[in-house]
């Protein structure tokens, strides 16, 4: 029966769904990959550029702050060197002043010198009339107890000199032996501080703020005077600025404002630190702005890339299924195009190209081929008897009891005309398509469908064979008018009857 032509693949050189799906989602994952790598360095450019920000503006206050209080320093020690010096301690106060106070007192937010004498008393001062006794002050104390205090910078104490916030700066005076001789002193306003916060324009929510060394807040930008004074000292934060002079880290704001980015440096070499804080939320803000923008970029060409998978994998599926069905209806036409609707045999078209290619073959290959001619006898008879359909009825029949008898046989069978049949036996000689044709005849009569027209009473055919060996040329034509003419002979010897074309092969009447 026809088999499947042979039919090619389906989607050469198309893309599977699977591959599709499998390259597009790679594509997705390379791009949310893309997107969130440029994403984090993005954010790491963020930090670097705050922080650059920051260790720039730390640098300015700490080298001002450093310049200003060696200044200062200056000063004092110029106090505390004159005083050493009996002629200048001696002189008449206006030139005694003069020498050791040069011009100090006049600097705007710095405050007077003093010398204390080793009671607390003022023995000098840049200005002149004030009074008081600094025995209870912090720093008055520290050089009492300690000849090494070198530079000692307080806590802001409001100054008895012009009734203002103040920043005491001290040095100790020391009598030959080194004992205690009393101190001198100053302050720096902290409006100089504000001042100089308040200048360089900190923004977005930053706080800069003056710190000693023990994590003590001496002043604070923008100004939060309840934090004044308070030690900061245990926070892991302040440990980690002791470690180098300038550092930077993120931690939580001393007045809970939440995460913050801190730069702090040391101020000179003195036992200060100005501490940049930035919130987290300020630097990062554009940051989030352009993260959300290329998210919702990357997030919006993701999602067109899967709904075109989608798309493309709905349209593939629908050409695999189309080309599928096209495939199989090509298949049908083509076995219906060779086909005989009746009797489902192959009919006359597959008969003459099959015919041809095994005579080739058989010719190749130097083997017998034999072909045997099968006519339905006296059919117009059964037809004009018993109708038309019972005629379409008993050529099925025919056909069954054919294929029957061939089952198992090297054999092809065709329905060629209307009640006229052939069969190609390859590897057969003429001998062994005689016997295939007397079985023929022998299984339709057995049928034993009643024929009255026929003189057998019976339907029966009659069979004409051939072979290649009783041909003078090899060609399907004349094998197929010898065939024929042996048909046409066994018609005439009586039907169900077969003939073949030598002599050898014996006509045979099949006994009933
Ligand atoms: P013979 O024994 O000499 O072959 O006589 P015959 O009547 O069979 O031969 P003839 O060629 O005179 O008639 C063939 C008949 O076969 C004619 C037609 O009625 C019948 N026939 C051909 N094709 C079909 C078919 O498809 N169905 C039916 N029912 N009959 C058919
Ligand atoms: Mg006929
Ligand atoms: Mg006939």
């Amino acid at each position: 029966m026809p088999t499947s032509p042979p039919g090619r693949p389906f989607f050469l050189g198309v893309p599977s769904g699977r591959s599709l799906t499998i390259s597009n989602l790679a594509l997705v994952i390379g791009l949310c990959a893309v997107a969130g790598y440029m994403l984090l360095e993005m954010r790491r450019e963020a930090g670097a550029r705050a922080d650059l920000t920051a260790l720039s503006l730390a640098t300015i206050l700490t080298r001002d702050v450093a310049r200003n209080i060696a200044l200062y320093d200056q000063a004092l020690l110029n106090v505390v060197d004159g005083l050493r010096i009996p002629a200048i301690r001696n002189a008449a106060p206006e030139v005694r002043d003069r020498s050791l106070f040069g011009g100090v007192g006049n600097v705007a937010n710095f405050g007077g010198i003093l010398a204390l004498n080793a009671q607390g008393d003022i023995i000098l001062s840049s200005r002149p009339g004030t009074i008081f006794n600094a025995r209870d002050r912090d720093y008055f104390r520290v050089h009492a107890q300690h000849d090494d205090a070198g530079l000692f910078i307080g806590m802001p104490v409001r100054s008895r000199f012009s009734g203002v916030e103040s920043l005491p700066l001290s040095r100790r005076l020391s009598n030959p032996d080194g004992s205690f001789a009393g101190v001198v002193g100053g302050v720096i306003q902290l409006e100089y501080f504000r001042q100089l916060f308040e200048a360089v324009g900190i923004r977005n929510d930053g706080t800069i703020t003056l710190l000693s060394d023990d994590g003590t807040i001496l002043m604070r930008h923008p100004s939060a005077p309840d934090l004044i004074g308070r030690n900061v000292g245990e926070r892991h934060a302040v440990q980690r600025m002791k470690r180098a002079r300038t550092v930077t880290f993120e931690g939580e704001a001393i007045h809970g404002e939440g995460l913050r980015r801190f730069t702090v440096a040391q101020v000179g070499d003195l036992p200060l630190r100005i501490s940049i804080a930035m919130p987290l939320d300020g630097i990062y803000a554009d940051w989030w702005r352009k993260a959300a923008t290329l998210g919702l970029v990357v997030l919006v060409l993701c999602g067109g890339i899967l709904a075109l998978t989608q798309l493309l994998r709905r349209e593939l599926k629908q050409r695999i299924t189309a080309e599928a069905r096209t495939a199989q209806v090509n298949v049908e036409l083509q076995t219906l195009a060779i086909t005989d609707p009746l009797t489902g045999l192959w009919n006359r078209r597959r008969f003459d190209l099959v015919l041809a290619r095994d005579i080739r073959r058989a010719i190749r290959q130097a083997l017998p081929l034999s072909l045997l001619m099968v006519d339905a006898d006296c059919f117009k008879g059964f037809n004009d008897r018993y109708g038309h359909q019972r005629g379409d009825d008993a050529l099925k029949l025919i056909a069954q009891s054919m294929a029957e008898t061939l089952g198992g046989h090297n054999a092809t069978l065709y329905r060629i005309g209307g009640e006229e049949f052939a069969v190609i036996l390859p590897e057969t000689d003429l001998a062994g398509a005689a016997s295939v044709g007397a079985r023929i005849c022998a299984a339709v009569a057995a049928r034993g469908e009643p024929h009255e027209i026929n003189p057998h009473r019976v339907v029966t055919v009659s069979v004409g064979g051939a072979d290649l060996a009783s041909l003078a040329i090899a060609d399907p034509g004349i094998l197929f008018e010898a065939a024929d003419a042996c048909l046409y002979e066994a018609k005439s010897l009586g039907r169900n009857t077969v003939k073949m074309a030598r002599p050898e092969a014996a006509v045979m009447r099949m006994a009933m």
